[in-house]
């Protein structure tokens, strides 16, 4: 499946609400972002499954930044939709949501927000919805996503 990720609250902590892989003088240098601990496992797992992973969220951070951020970590990112190429997609079609992952060919959009989980079952696109103090989130996501594989082959 096309998967996307949120990056506040999901990927990347706003404050210290998850602890997060680490990051040598290099990246420190490059000023990288910290990512969740077991991301890079995660992504990993989801790409050796066939998913192809991508980042999907309301910050105005520009994609090269968000590129070198996850590069840095080994990992690699399809597509990267930001705020700036959100509001201009969301202009051209008559749908009110902050987010909106069919119009970027995404199946399945992974976020913390609940606001964007109502969003999804409002306008009909499929969200996992993870909270920022899931401490088994890897397993939360990988059951998600085999719910909903299984739904899609009956
Ligand atoms: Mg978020």
């Amino acid at each position: 499946m096309n998967i996307s990720f949120d990056l506040d609250g999901t990927l990347i902590p706003l404050n210290k609400e998850f602890s997060t892989e680490k990051l040598n003088w290099f990246g420190h240098l490059l000023r990288v972002e910290k990512i969740r601990e077991g991301s890079i496992d995660l992504i990993t797992k989801l790409h050796n499954d066939g998913h192809t992973i991508n980042v999907y969220t309301t910050s105005f951070r520009t994609k090269f930044k968000i590129r070198k951020t996850f590069k840095y970590y080994g990992i690699a990112i399809n597509k990267i939709v930001n705020q700036a190429e959100n509001i201009k997609a969301l202009n051209s079609i008559n749908i009110n949501s902050s987010k909106y992952p069919p119009l970027f060919n995404f199946d399945v959009h992974i976020d913390d927000s609940r606001g964007v989980g109502v969003e999804g079952l409002k306008h009909n696109f499929k969200t996992i919805i993870i909270d920022s103090s899931d401490k088994d989130w890897f397993n939360s996501i990988e059951d998600a996503i085999n719910k909903i594989q299984n739904k899609n082959a009956q």
